[in-house]
């Protein structure tokens, strides 16, 4: 069999962390999985796992390391035969040392935005808080001003994405990201982009993922993936 690919994508709230996964996802055949999606569907399904976590994200906190460990180290084991592409997860070091011990990552895909710009695109932010669906008023509005698409339930803009507590938010992120972008980048896989718009990093990860994923595998996956 072809050697599988394994990456993680790591960027504070408003890096285009969501839409970059998806691109890759798409163009390289690799499963995306996001530790925010695998947590709502957790939770509307109501697992034990689901149930415990919801407090934490409706506080707007992170879910505890070992609870969240113990959620996604098992659907990554479950991935043996799959290249995939991990979003939001390792949020701490100790969850970084947890997926360290499970497998060995091939990059690391590190979004570092200036401060500005994500603040510019997260006080525009509304979410759909079941779905994890995201607006945003500027770039992206829904059809009907304050509705989901989809469901038509009502948006909603989160606290912490609110003027006044985004800095302390950026910050905090930049904190706990600060360790784990050390340990990626003294083993060697850390690839940095810097920008301010999704469009013109794109074209780098892109270049930079057709280097050094096999078109062999691109191909299978594709093919077991459509
Ligand atoms: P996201 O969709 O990535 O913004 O995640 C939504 C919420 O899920 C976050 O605000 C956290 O409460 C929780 N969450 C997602 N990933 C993690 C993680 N790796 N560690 C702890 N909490 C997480």
């Amino acid at each position: 069999m072809s050697k599988l690919f394994r990456a993680v994508i790591l960027g504070p709230p408003g890096s285009g962390k969501g839409t970059i996964s998806e691109r890759v996802a798409s163009s390289f055949g690799l499963q995306h999985l996001s530790s925010g999606d695998f947590l709502r569907e957790n939770i509307a399904a109501k697992t034990e796992a689901g149930v415990l976590a919801k407090a934490y994200i409706e506080k707007g906190a992170l879910v505890p390391d070992d609870l969240m460990t113990r959620l996604i180290i098992p659907r990554l084991e479950q991935m043996t035969r799959h290249s995939w592409l991990l979003d939001g997860f390792p949020r701490t070091l100790a969850q970084a040392k947890a997926l360290n011990s499970i497998c060995e990552l091939d990059m690391v895909i590190s979004l570092n935005i200036p401060l500005e710009t994500l603040k510019d695109r997260l006080r525009h932010r509304w979410i759909h808080p079941a779905s994890g669906r995201v607006y945003n008023m500027r770039f992206n509005p829904p059809q009907v001003q304050g509705v989901d698409d989809i469901s038509g339930e009502p948006l909603i803009q989160h606290e912490e994405d609110k003027p006044e507590a985004l800095v302390a938010r950026l910050r905090h992120y930049k904190d706990m990201a600060k360790p784990i972008i050390d340990l990626y980048r003294a083993k060697g896989i850390l690839h940095m982009f810097s920008d301010t718009e999704t469009d013109r990093i794109w074209p780098h990860i892109s270049s930079l993922l057709s280097s050094k994923i096999p078109t062999d595998l691109t191909d299978a996956q594709r093919a077991t993936n459509h």
